[in-house]
């Protein structure tokens, strides 16, 4: 499995010097380095997360992003047993989304299963670019934490995201 630590360091769960450095530099997380570690733990056991490529891993309040191959993520959403396993390794909810992903797809993964309608980008008087996700039907009906994906967008990829419902 790759991640953005060692493979060593996955296992041992104890980072080397170069990915120590990495952490403090800041150029990878704590949470990718946990993810790194859980995921690994999974890997021993599986053949098919053995092969997965985590790019990226973040926590929000209780709920864990990892950013994985488009392959990573199919094989997963067709066995519900390797997504059951993750979810109770890692002790927390688990979104995935694609490492190759446009903004769209980015946005599209962090909602599934609801159907996304459409994907803009605009400017802000002020400058500043955000995103608007149009979804599908109505919010009360899907239970979709709004702001728990708003805080998953900004975490991950630095979106600031708008949201609106088909219907009120
Ligand atoms: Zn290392």
């Amino acid at each position: 499995m790759k991640s953005p630590i060692c493979p060593f360091d996955a296992k041992s769960g104890v980072l080397c010097a170069r990915c120590d450095e990495k952490l403090h530099a800041g150029t990878i997380t704590q949470d990718d380095v946990e993810a790194a570690v859980t995921l690994t733990r999974i890997a021993n056991k599986s053949q098919d997360v053995d092969k997965f490529t985590l790019a990226k891993a973040a926590r929000v309040d209780d709920e864990y992003v990892l950013v994985l191959r488009r392959s990573d993520i199919m094989s997963i959403r067709s066995n519900p047993a390797l997504a059951a396993r993750i979810e109770k390794e890692f002790r927390q909810k688990v979104h995935y989304t694609e490492s190759e992903a446009s903004e769209r797809g980015f946005v599209e993964s962090l909602f599934y299963p609801a159907r996304v309608l459409s994907v803009n980008q605009f400017y802000l008087p002020d400058g500043n670019k955000v995103t608007k996700a149009v979804i599908a039907g109505s919010k009360g009906k899907q239970k979709i934490d709004v702001e728990k994906i708003q805080r998953m967008a900004s975490a991950v990829k630095n979106i600031e995201l708008l949201v609106e419902f088909e219907q009120k």
